[in-house]
């Protein structure tokens, strides 16, 4: 069964299509089916902004979609920069400006600076609206460290490990990840519709 994943993301693309690696479910890209504008995230939830994508792209090509909304939550920054994590240090702001921006911040904090990674993954079809959240709790380290994953990755480290997301492997991002929790417990729900 075909599913289109409404994200421009090359990396969250490409984690969730190992998530959905050996599975009934076979992921297609904005890319494939030749969509190649931005879709505004207007809502003030991850679970609007998750819906909007998936709804945006739903009406355009009638087929089964997921779509995630995810961000960076920071105890010390009041719960920023949360829904505005990808665009942080601005409209146009690239994963190092964001990273600059958030250690520049907590600059100002001692440590540590407890945090954590929210998702939230739905699912849209003719008949159904599934929506389901995954938590990665952690902290920010002062420095970046590690070339692997995407946006935060390299100054985030979860709990319990010594190592940052962007040192780790994807299979091993996707043993853990907020992410992968969600996408996983969609996967689940999705099965027994079909
Ligand atoms: P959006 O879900 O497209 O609005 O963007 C989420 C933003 O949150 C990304 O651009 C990243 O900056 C950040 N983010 C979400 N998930 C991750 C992750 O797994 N690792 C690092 N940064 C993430």
């Amino acid at each position: 069964m075909e599913l289109i994943f409404a994200t421009n993301n090359k990396g969250k693309l490409k984690e969730v299509k190992n998530i959905f690696i050996n599975t009934k479910f076979k992921i297609i890209s904005l890319a494939d089916v030749g969509f190649t504008e931005d879709i505004e995230e207007t809502g003030s939830t991850f679970e609007e902004n998750a819906f909007i994508k998936a709804d945006t792209i739903f009406k355009k090509y009638a087929l089964p979609v997921i779509a995630d909304d995810s961000g960076l939550i920071v105890d010390q920054l009041n719960g920023e920069p949360g829904v505005f994590s990808a665009r942080y240090a601005g409209e146009n702001a690239t994963y190092s400006d964001n990273n600059k921006k958030i250690l520049e911040e907590l600059s100002h904090f001692a440590q540590p600076h407890i945090s954590k990674f929210l998702c939230c993954a739905v699912y849209v079809s003719s008949n159904h609206r599934i929506s389901v959240v995954g938590e990665l709790h952690g902290e920010i380290i002062r420095t970046l460290r590690g070339a692997e994953g995407f946006g935060y990755d390299p100054i985030f480290k979860p709990d319990a490990y010594e190592i940052t997301l962007a040192e780790m492997s994807i299979e091993k991002k996707n043993q853990i990840s907020h992410r992968a929790q969600a996408f996983n417990k969609l996967k689940e729900k999705i099965e027994v519709l079909i």
